[in-house]
């Protein structure tokens, strides 16, 4: 089935899902790069891949340089006192499907739109669900693209209704009613004001802060509030869902609602994995998130009753990400919490590295068993998440075969993950989910299968109920698509039914 598979391929172009910051300032002497910098390394757990800064001194011109790499060798000190200006936005990248092998600068952020009437600089986070539909009309209109990303669809959409006109927050509202997706973005304009916008749902985080002393006023806006604390700011609060703030040091902070929906939903793994602990998202730490999902994991452990194992457990997180629930885990059991996984820290995150191949090597690397503290032990091994099950599988199997302990009994703080993200996370098909695999093929005993694929003694995950008490929110304020398999975007449906269809298809022949 040519067409299908062509359309298959489509969908598994590149996204995105990263981090923003951006600082406007109103002392046109002082330069905001540095800032930008801090950010962006306390933002940099959010991608990996290429970091970008596009920077205006009052009056002037917007400046953009962006590379491969990491913030720190990037925004180097000669980068950092070649772009100077007042105002300025940043970004990190992590390229979900297939992403490797693109050298291109194009596929940077930010996104530095100029044509001969209008010029604005972009950093986005997300997933723009219709950005097939919107880029085909835009094709028709004679627009020419330079990459295959949601990015630049979204760049030149604004770029079209910009055109005669300078009311930004009349295009953004006007993008806004186009766009169905989870996106938080900001947008630098050429006279130096930044509007950040959140999709009405608010899948993703984004929050403003501001620096107020003697000398100088400061505002922020950024995906996450740990980056305004390391740049010494206050957390203002965040950015509603569906609004659009200007941060301009020339008028206050000006915001509007410009779509308002009836529900939100707030992506949960951003509690479960993906953000800083140290990071508060609508009104919830995501430290105390976590801690609450260590607490109900013991609550309802079984092994907790039988003291033969209870009297050799110890619990032991998987670094970093197990850290913060196994620390709830130990509070609700007072069993005693050991460090026996070694983390080589110069290794990146697995679950945001491109490729599977690269995922494997890199667990290796990355972890090794402290044999004095694991060997002839229960280990109570605490991990955020399974997605394909190919880590969890290898980790089990180095605590027991090279750390030489007695069980590996594994708590999972987030529940089964069933289906795919199409918002901008990169567990792509149900097909590479274990859960998602493994419950088609084993119905209702398919949490049992997964125990023995994995290679682990026990193995218990949070429920969905859990997981949202947990959380502080309620289910109609929350992202469970990969945990329920409902999607709350139209397009996105659209998307799972045609992945489905793909999928039987691809079996019959
Ligand atoms: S599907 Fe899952 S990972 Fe994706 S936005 Fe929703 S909750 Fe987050």
């Amino acid at each position: 089935m040519p067409i299908r598979k062509k359309n298959y391929k489509k969908r598994h172009s590149l996204r995105e899902n990263c981090a923003i910051f951006g600082v406007t300032c109103d002392d046109i002497g002082f330069s905001v790069s540095k800032l930008l910098n801090q950010g962006l390394i306390a933002l940099q757990h959010r991608g990996q891949e290429s970091a970008g800064i596009s920077v205006l001194k009052t009056g002037g011109n917007i400046h953009t340089y962006k590379k491969n790499g990491l913030v720190s060798r990037v925004l180097n000190n000669q980068v950092l006192s070649q772009y100077w200006g007042n105002v300025g936005i940043g970004h990190n990248r992590y390229a979900t499907t297939g992403a490797t092998g693109y050298k291109s600068t194009d596929y940077i952020q930010p996104f530095h739109f100029k044509n001969n009437e209008i010029e604005f600089s972009m950093a986005f986070n997300g997933t723009i669900a219709n950005f097939s539909e919107i880029k085909k009309s835009m094709d028709e209109m004679g627009r020419v693209f330079m990459t295959d990303t949601d990015t630049e669809v979204l760049a030149q959409l604004i770029g079209s209704i910009a055109l005669g006109t300078e009311d930004w927050p009349e295009v953004l509202k006007l993008a806004s009613r186009l766009l169905d997706g989870s996106y938080s973005l900001i947008l630098m304009t050429d006279q130096g004001d930044i509007y950040a916008m959140r999709d009405p749902l608010g899948f993703k985080p984004l929050c403003i802060g501001e620096l107020k002393n003697s000398r100088r006023n400061l505002y922020f806006v950024a995906s996450e509030s740990c980056a305004i604390d390391v740049v010494g700011g206050r957390f203002i609060r965040d950015v509603e869902p569906g609004e659009i703030v200007h941060l301009s040091h020339q008028k206050d902070i000006h915001s509007e609602i410009v779509l308002k929906s009836k529900r939100t939903a707030l992506c949960q793994f951003e509690f479960v994995y993906f953000a800083r602990p140290d990071s508060i998202i609508d009104g919830v730490s995501v430290a105390e998130a976590r801690l609450r999902l260590g607490i109900n994991l013991a609550k309802k452990d079984p092994l907790l009753k039988i003291p033969e194992i209870r009297d050799n457990a110890i619990v032991v997180p998987v670094p970093d990400s197990g850290r913060g629930v196994a620390v709830g885990y130990v509070k609700e059991s007072g069993l005693p919490y050991v460090e026996g996984l070694m983390k080589n820290r110069y290794v990146h995150r697995t679950f945001i590295m491109p490729g599977k191949a690269k995922r494997k090597i890199a667990v290796k690397e990355k972890l090794n068993p402290i044999k004095s503290v694991v060997n002839g032990k229960d280990v109570i091994l605490l991990d955020d998440s399974i997605v394909r099950g190919t880590t969890t599988q290898q980790i089990v199997s180095l605590l027991r075969d090279k750390g030489g302990a007695k069980r590996v009994h594994l708590r999972i703080s987030c529940p089964p993950i069933i289906s795919p993200c199409y918002m901008g996370i990169d567990f792509p098909t149900k097909e590479e989910l274990i859960a998602g695999r493994f419950q088609k093929l084993y119905d209702k005993d398919y949490i049992e299968e997964i125990r023995k694929q994995i290679g682990a003694d026990t193995l218990i995950y949070q429920t969905v109920d859990d997981l949202i008490r947990a959380i502080g929110k309620s289910e109609s304020q929350l992202c469970l698509a990969c945990l329920t398999g409902n999607y709350p975007l139209k397009s996105v449906r659209k998307l799972a039914e045609m992945e489905e269809s793909i999928v039987a298809s691809r079996k019959e022949y």
